[in-house]
């Protein structure tokens, strides 16, 4: 069997998880990667491994996809382009914008691949967006017999709900389709020290400001840090940017002088320049690294959103120490049945976090405890302690999904550590 095992890394992005698996395998064809699956007991697959948790691992094969050849096969008339299970937003976001297409939004990371970011319900920001895979609808999977199933979301109707956000649980996703929009511009409005009263009295308004926006703050001195608004630009042309801000100040890239300007998407004001260089943080030119980051993310119900923000504000003293920025977003309610929108707008609270993990263990209880009266649904792919009754409360539709688990993977071929905690069967 060819394969480059060499190539794959052991451990995520974070370096906080070693992979347990005991073999690791790049299949360069389909019929390799069926074979792999059919003559394994226990197998996963792991994207570009920015997940943060074990959601990836496998005490079997884990398997790359980066093998595989590359390709993006765009339909102009269904406005889709199917792409292959290893591609990553980077490999296919100037591609489309070439096509004159766009995806109507992104994660702040493009370096992630596309079908690793929606398993775990990867959102973007806006009042009017959904989370990334939305964007989805169709896969091609490997089941645990290694048959090529088609799905769509035209066959399988509301089942396919349960597809596209799977936690890696179905099988291995080696094509999927995704639904385009005409291309856009956008620009950058970034403003500095938003009190948080205001954000408090006015957050539809301020999150409502522009196609996508997000706040970060430390929780110092009662302020939101920043604003970043990400305008979209019906015609292309930039429009006049405001100095101030609810009271907060227009500001240039300054703030970003600790980050080498090629790793991330903001420069200047008012500049227009294409969707995937406004939408995300990261550049898709530049290298990440991942060994200072830590990352937990909890939804809540949209009007929950102060109520929550207040209860987190309230620890700011606790975490002061090893919290690098919490960001603030907004999502469109969905139908996905593992969505952190399942039918809810909602409000993403997300914590960067250095990599104290001593402090890190103490700390999200407690931060888990505050926002409990608000039914918190933690980011799959992101560090939390949430146990599992709490997190199944979340999801109404988590026993359908454990049905389809158990339809297309009945030895539990696809099951780990992970999923063993939050399904039963
Ligand atoms: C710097 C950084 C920024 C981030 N920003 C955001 C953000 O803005 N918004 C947000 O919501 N999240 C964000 N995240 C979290 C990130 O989007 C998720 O963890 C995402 O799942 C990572 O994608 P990946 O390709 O690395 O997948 P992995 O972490 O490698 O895998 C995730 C899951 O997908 C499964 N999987 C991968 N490929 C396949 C396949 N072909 N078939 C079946 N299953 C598969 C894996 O088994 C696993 O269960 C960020 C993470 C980092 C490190």
């Amino acid at each position: 069997m060819t394969h480059k095992s060499h190539q794959i890394a052991r451990q995520n992005w974070a370096t906080n998880i070693q992979f347990q698996a005991q073999r690791f395998e790049m299949p360069t064809t389909i019929e390799q990667l069926q074979e792999i699956i059919h003559f394994s007991s226990k197998v996963r697959v792991v994207g570009a491994g920015h997940s943060f948790n074990d959601i990836a691992d496998t005490s079997g094969t884990l398997l790359s996809l980066f093998g595989l050849n590359k390709q993006v096969d765009i339909d102009r008339d269904n406005q889709s382009a199917t792409i292959q299970g290893g591609m990553t937003y980077i490999d296919i976001a100037p591609l489309l914008d070439k096509a004159g297409f766009a995806l109507a939004n992104l994660s702040s990371t493009p370096h992630t691949t596309v079908i690793g970011a929606c398993m775990t319900g990867t959102h973007g920001s806006g009042d009017h967006n959904k989370i990334l895979a939305d964007q989805v609808s169709a896969l091609e999977i490997v089941n645990a017999e290694g048959e090529l199933l088609q799905l769509s979301r035209e066959r399988h109707g509301e089942q396919f709900n349960g597809m596209v956000v799977a936690l890696g649980g179905l099988g291995v996703v080696t094509k999927v389709t995704l639904d385009l929009v005409p291309s856009y511009q956008m620009q950058h409005e970034i403003y500095r020290n938003l009190p948080q009263a205001n954000m408090e009295s006015r957050f539809d308004e301020i999150m409502g400001d522009a196609y996508s926006v997000s706040l970060g703050t430390r929780w110092q001195d009662n302020l939101v840090n920043l604003v970043l608004k990400r305008r979209k630009l019906e015609n292309g042309e930039p429009i006049p940017v405001e100095p101030s801000f609810l009271e907060s100040t227009l500001i240039g890239t300054e703030l970003f002088a600790n980050y080498a300007m090629d790793r991330i998407t903001f420069r200047e004001n008012g500049v227009a320049g294409p969707w995937y260089e406004r939408l995300p943080f990261f550049n898709i030119r530049g290298e990440i690294m991942g060994e200072n980051e830590r990352q937990s993310e909890y939804f809540v119900h949209r009007d929950d959103a102060i109520d929550a923000l207040t209860a987190v504000s309230a620890l700011s003293d606790q975490m002061a120490s090893f919290i690098k920025i919490t960001e603030i977003r907004t999502m469109a309610a969905d139908n996905i049945w593992l969505s952190p929108a399942y039918e809810q707008d909602s409000v993403g609270i997300h914590f960067s976090w250095l990599p104290d993990h001593q402090a890190l263990d103490q700390f999200l209880p407690v931060l888990e405890k505050a926002l409990a009266p608000f039914n918190p649904r933690p980011h799959w792919g992101k560090m939390f302690t949430l146990p599992a009754e709490a997190v199944r409360k979340c999801y109404p539709k988590i026993q359908k999904f454990e049905s389809l688990v158990a339809e297309f993977d009945p030895e539990g071929k696809f099951k780990n550590d992970y999923l063993n905690q939050f399904l039963s069967g």
